[in-house]
């Protein structure tokens, strides 16, 4: 999870996403390019974008480029577990939907996509039955 943010107790451009958390790791430098942008419009000329892993703590970070920023999204987005419905990213394994019924391990990324895989097979094994009642 991405929080692109200057100020996690005092988000200034929530518009621009500050504060708040995305799966998808582009879409969260994308913000941040944005937050950046705006820090920087408002006469905050140093401000400036870094990526990392804080463990939950606080930690600083060495700064990058938005080019950079984004190359770092892109791997991060290649790594990522996708939802075989939507192929979006998987939220972390405690959020995630499975099919419950058939034992299959297979994880969704909400009960939407977990239902539209059961609608899905459901309607599969149906037409299977009536080709092995017609047959
Ligand atoms: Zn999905």
């Amino acid at each position: 999870m991405c929080w692109p943010e200057l100020s996690k107790r005092h988000p200034k451009f929530k518009v621009e996403g500050e504060g708040q958390e995305y799966a998808d790791p582009r879409e969260a430098a994308e913000a941040a390019i944005a937050i950046c942008r705006a820090w920087r419009k408002a006469g905050e000329k140093h401000v400036k974008v870094a990526h990392g892993t804080t463990g939950g703590y606080t930690l600083p970070f060495e700064s990058v480029t938005f080019t950079d920023l984004r190359a770092w999204a892109d791997q991060i987005w290649e790594k990522l577990e996708k939802c075989p419905v939507c192929g979006g990213p998987l939220p972390d394994k405690r959020k995630c939907f499975r099919l419950w019924d058939t034992g299959d391990d297979t994880l969704f990324c909400s009960e939407s996509c977990a239902e539209k895989e059961s609608d899905y097979q459901a309607a599969e094994n149906a037409k299977l039955n009536e080709i092995c009642d017609n047959g």
